[in-house]
Parts: C-alpha cells; structure tokens; sequence
C-alpha cells in the first residue's frame, strides 16, 4: 500500500489559492514523488522484508502453498523418474596434495550438488559443504546421493571460509559441518551465514560464524564478504517455514570477485546485484531441479534462466551447481547440461563460458 498523502486537502482549494501557492504546489508534488518513488523501491534488506515474522523475498511472486506440493507429489506417482542406478558419471580429475599446498593459483573444484571449493588469493573458499550420503534431516531416509564426493572432505585443504546458503537440507548438512569444524584447523574456519542461523551453529559450539543480513558484509582474514538476496525460501522443521533467512554471497578480494548464487528462483534480484556489485570474474549458478516447471519455477531456476543469471550479474564465467548428485525434482539428472549447452550455443556464447565440470573436476583459472 501507498502512503496517504499529507497534501490531499489542499488539492481541493480553489484555483486562486492554487495560483498563489504554485511554489508550495511544485514542493509538495516533489516531495509526494519522493514518497511514492520510495514506496515502490522493494525493501532491500532480509530484517525489513521480514515483518516481524517470517523473512519474504524482495520481488514476491504468487508462491506455492502446501496443497501446490501434495498436488506435485501426486503427480510424480504416475510419471517414470530414473532411479539413481541409471546414472553413471564420470568423475573428474583432482591432486589434494596440489590443492592442499596451493596458495597461489586460483583453483575451482566442483565437488557435487552446491559444494564447491574455491582457491584465490591464497584463501580457500568451500561453499554449501554437503559430503554426507543423503540431503535428509536423518541417513537411513530422503533424497540419496547418486555421486559420492568428488573431493573427499578429509582431502580438503585447510578451509578459511565457510558460505553456507540457506538452512535446507542439500544446502546445510549437520554431519559436514561438524566435520569440517572438528578437524585439523578446523576451529580457524570463519562461517557465514543468513540471518537467523547464528543459534544453529553455536548450539554446535561453533563459535567462530558471521551472520549477516542481505547487503551486509565483513571483512575477516583475507577478502571481503557479502550476503546477497536470492529468491528463495526455509525450511528445516515442520513449523519453521521462512524463520531463517537465505542469501547469496559475494566473495571479493583485490582483484578478484566471486558471485554464489546457492539456491534460487529467477528473480529482478539479479540485475540488482550485477549493478550494485558486478561485474564478476566468477559465479557458481544452479541449473539443476527445476521440473515441473509450474511448482518449481518459483524457487528454482532452469538451466536457460541459469544463463540469464550469468547475463544479469555481469559474469564473465560462471560454474554449475545444483545438479547431478540428488534426484530432488522431476527431470532426469543428466538434463540440465545438455539444455545449458544449448542455450548457450542459442545466445552465441562459448562452453567455456559456463563451465560444466564432472564431479571433483578441478579447474586452475586465468586471473589475468
Ligand atoms: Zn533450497
């Protein structure tokens, strides 16, 4: 809602007074623009959008309900989704002692679904960790891996920072976390995470975290640090729906940026975040989990509005993520690439410029 002008009484003096008050006129008509041009710029931060309940995207949309989600659950009775078994990808080619002495190249490493393992300027960058079997709340249900780790997290060099995305399960993993916080150096780890999510990791005694609010950022040991909004949603427990906030981060060091996108639906958002803070020399983007498109399109980006994204932000390469290693959704898992692939060709762009690595596939990048 708009809010009510201060000035409408004097709208209806007659025409003499509003001849003698043509100044004031040009005053209140500015300052009733200003007004209006303020209530039309969406809020900008995950506390203001959160309206003393539950955190809301700044771009809302008509989101789907619960009966949205039995209605879809119904709909994969009948449909053949591919079993895990009909899978075989090839896994990529890394050297852990290389990554665990490198501090000089800048190194990407796809390890599976939304972890990845970045390498610049010396600081070593993992995001989303998830090395447990299933994206569940317990091991022995849920969505189960289809490719193990392509990096083992015992093969891991010592990680500086730690970006988790939002508090969902293939996002946030309990038993990742506590590994990587329990290892050697592990205590070092700094953690950024959304608003609301600080409690989860102290509750772990984890101590050093870092919990910011979309556009907030931080400086720790090495490059700065900024949570960005994304389209998206939480949830963790039956009656937790949108308590914790979900975000993107930005990783900037000298010369260096790096855009994560975590989890999304395609959203203005990203035009925002390319003016505000692009162009970037790298962006992990999702292309995975996006069928049927009618209930999924609202949180979920398809592999063409992947490339959008990459567009968006100002990009000059970007990385997938968020695909290949759980059966989340209806699509078959090989899917996205091939359809990445081809909108790539349909824009005129290269492969290269949207990297499709195989799991644990290691990359040095031309920083020059
Ligand atoms: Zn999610």
């Amino acid at each position: 809602m708009l809010p009510p002008s201060p000035f409408s009484g004097q709208l209806e003096m007659s025409n003499a007074w509003f001849f003698h008050l043509v100044p004031e006129f040009l005053r209140v008509g500015m300052a009733c623009f200003l007004l209006l041009s303020c209530a039309a710029q969406p809020a900008q931060s995950g506390k203001t959008n959160n309206g003393g309940r539950d955190f809301r995207n700044i771009y809302p949309n008509d989101e789907p309900g619960f009966l949205d989600f039995l209605k879809w659950r119904l709909s994969r009775l009948g449909k053949k989704i591919p079993p895990p078994e009909a899978y075989d990808f090839p896994k990529g080619k890394n050297n852990p002692l290389f990554l665990r002495s490198n501090r000089e190249k800048t190194t990407l490493t796809w390890i599976g679904h939304a972890t990845i393992l970045l390498q610049v300027g010396g600081t070593n960058i993992l995001t989303d960790p998830h090395f447990s079997d299933r994206a569940s709340p317990v091991q022995w249900a849920g969505p189960k891996r289809v490719v193990a780790p392509g990096l083992a997290l015992e093969d891991l060099p010592p990680i500086d920072v730690v970006v988790i995305s939002h508090e969902h399960y293939d996002s946030l993993d309990k038993h990742s976390i506590v590994e990587l916080y329990e290892r050697e150096g592990g205590q070092d780890t700094i953690f950024y995470v959304p608003l609301g999510l600080k409690g989860w990791f102290s509750r772990l005694g984890i101590k050093r975290v870092v919990e910011l609010d979309w556009w907030e950022r931080h400086v720790g040991r090495g490059p700065m640090v900024i949570a960005v909004p994304v389209h998206h949603w939480s949830q963790r427990g039956v009656f937790s729906r949108n308590k914790t906030l979900w975000a993107g981060w930005v990783v900037q060091s000298k010369d260096f940026r790096f855009f994560f996108c975590g989890d999304s639906g395609y959203s203005p958002v990203f035009k925002d975040i390319g003016q505000k803070l692009g162009p970037f020399d790298l962006a992990a983007i999702p292309i995975g989990a996006y069928e049927p498109r009618w209930f999924m399109r609202y949180h979920h980006i398809s592999p063409e509005e992947a490339l959008q994204v990459h567009l968006d932000i100002g990009s000059k390469k970007s990385v997938a993520i968020h695909w290949g290693t759980f059966i989340l959704t209806d699509e078959p898992l090989d899917e996205p690439p091939k359809r990445m692939k081809k909108a790539l060709k349909e824009k005129g762009l290269r492969e290269g410029d949207f990297l499709i690595l195989k799991h644990g596939e290691t990359v040095v990048l031309d920083t020059d």
